[in-house]
């Protein structure tokens, strides 16, 4: 351990966000940077514990092994720190943009947790600007091809570790970009869409092929030894009311997909908050990432509707450390709505009750209603509570439900109760020569989870493709 009192002489701090008047003018990077002076302190408050929660099951999903990187990183070594990091995080630009960081809420620290995702960001970003990153290729091939369908987290982590271990991977896109979700869903500021570039260009380099605009079909793959699902678990929860195939109601992968590809692409998006009065149904991430994206856009005015009662300001008995905190987080969309409209975005127990419609088939407005719990915890609408709204974009981020169906049936495969496509015996091995990973396995999740899902199912097809059949 570098410093025995380091976390006593140095207090969290973490990379701060542009201010609200600056960063809603564009959709660049929500936050700047700390130097290499900064870093190494907040590196410095690792106090390398016996049992590193951090790195467990309650913690990181990778393992990532943060103390002895924290450590390098303090004394200055930051080379020896990445390649550390290296060892376990395929990509740690993606995640010190967009982890939840579930290392830090179970650091021995905890609310003052040490700076990990920033950390990583640092060195990772320190790696590519001293050109220590090159391509890295296998010493020989195995010959055996691998199909990874899907280029979202799981199938990046996936192909990245097969190319690795020689195999020749080509992974299919629908997309006309690679990323998944990482591309066209984690808005612009939130995850610089070239950040992603770089890294697929750097797999390019690697050796992996990247097929776009390519639906997968099963008659077309026939010549790959193993066939990896990382499709996703794409298919939007909607809301249990009419009219939600009415102009200006969208589901909100669909609104920040469009929201994106204007910002690459140059132009006005194919639809658009501009001038709108917006209603967000759903308030966990991606409604904020709507919220963000709407107050960027130009809205006239944004409003977060959630059906769950407000959580509490701080941990509840039933919830203690080092579980992931349970709490009322108040995200970069929230905080933007704020700034610009006075106050919380957020209506709590409330819901949609119905969409009004006009005469040219365009949203005209809604009704919303407000529920409660009942004694046996079910949500019921509270008689009297109606209220209309101005709304003419309505968002629908409610969840998702698993893997979309098109896929399934090309496949021949059944998903589970919940959507997933996950073997009984907890495996990533379907059948015969396919396998899957990612949120089309274990259901919408977390880039860090799809990770370390890809990984994993990775050295499954790996197994399989090298040893030998009893
Ligand atoms: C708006 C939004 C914001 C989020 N923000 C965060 C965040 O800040 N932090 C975080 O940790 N997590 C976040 N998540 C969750 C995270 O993005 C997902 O858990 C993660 O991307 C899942 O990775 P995946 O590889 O399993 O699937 P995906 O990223 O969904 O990628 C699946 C890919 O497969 C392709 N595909 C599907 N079927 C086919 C087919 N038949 N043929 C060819 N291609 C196909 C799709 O086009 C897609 O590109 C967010 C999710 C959303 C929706
Ligand atoms: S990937 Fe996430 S959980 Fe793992 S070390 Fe980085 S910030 Fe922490």
């Amino acid at each position: 351990m570098g410093s025995a009192t380091g976390f006593l002489e140095t207090i969290r701090t973490e990379n701060p966000y542009r201010s609200e008047a600056v960063r809603l003018c564009d959709f660049e990077d929500l936050h700047t940077g700390q130097g290499e002076d900064a870093r190494r302190a907040q590196a410095s408050r690792c106090m390398n514990c016996g049992v590193p929660f951090c790195q467990s099951d309650f913690g990181c999903p990778l393992h990532n092994l943060i103390p002895e990187w924290n450590d390098l990183l303090y004394r200055g070594l930051e080379r020896e720190a990445l390649n550390r990091l290296l060892q376990t995080a395929p990509f740690p630009e993606f995640t010190g943009h967009v982890c939840p960081a579930l290392c830090e809420k179970a650091c021995n620290l905890e609310n003052d947790g040490v700076t990990n995702r920033d950390n990583e960001l640092y060195l990772i970003e320190t790696g590519f600007a001293n050109g220590w990153i090159h391509p890295r290729l296998p010493l020989e091939r195995t010959g055996k091809r691998v199909a990874v369908i899907g280029s979202g987290p799981s199938g990046l982590a996936a192909a990245d570790l097969l190319n690795r271990m020689g195999h020749s991977v080509t992974v299919i896109e629908k997309a006309d970009r690679a990323g998944g979700l990482l591309t066209y869903g984690i808005p612009n500021m939130k995850l610089p869409k070239r950040i992603v570039e770089r890294r697929i260009r750097l797999m390019e380099e690697e050796g992996v092929r990247f097929e776009l605009n390519r639906e997968a079909i099963p008659e077309e793959l026939q010549g790959f030894d193993a066939i990896l699902l990382c499709g996703g678990a794409r298919k939007p929860r909607t809301l249990n009311v009419e009219h939600t195939d009415t102009q200006g109601v969208m589901f909100a992968v669909d609104y920040l997909t469009a929201a994106t590809k204007a910002v690459l692409d140059g132009g006005s998006p194919s639809c658009t908050a501009e001038g709108k009065h917006v209603i967000v149904v759903g308030g966990g991430d991606t409604g904020n990432d709507c919220v963000g994206t709407a107050l960027r856009q130009g809205c006239a005015s944004v409003t977060q509707l959630e059906m769950m009662p407000a959580p509490p300001e701080e941990r509840t008995q039933a919830n203690p450390w080092p579980e992931w905190p349970r709490v009322l987080r108040t995200d970069y969309g929230q905080l933007e709505a704020i700034f610009r409209q006075g106050a919380d975005p957020r209506v709590y127990e409330t819901t949609v009750k119905s969409i009004r419609k006009d005469e040219a088939g365009r949203i005209a407005g809604l009704e919303t209603v407000q529920l409660r719990r009942t004694p046996e915890g079910k949500s019921e609408q509270v008689a009297g509570s109606e209220k209309e709204l101005e709304c003419e974009l309505l968002l629908i981020a409610a969840g998702f439900v698993g893997c979309e169906n098109k896929t399934l049936e090309r496949f021949a495969l059944q998903a589970d109760g919940r959507g997933r496509l996950m073997p009984e015996d907890g495996s990533h091995h379907l059948s015969g020569r396919l396998f899957s990973a990612g949120d089309m396995r274990t259901g919408q999740s977390l880039v860090v989870r799809a990770l370390a899902d890809g990984r994993a199912a990775a050295k499954e097809v790996d197994r399989f493709l090298t040893e030998p059949i009893p």
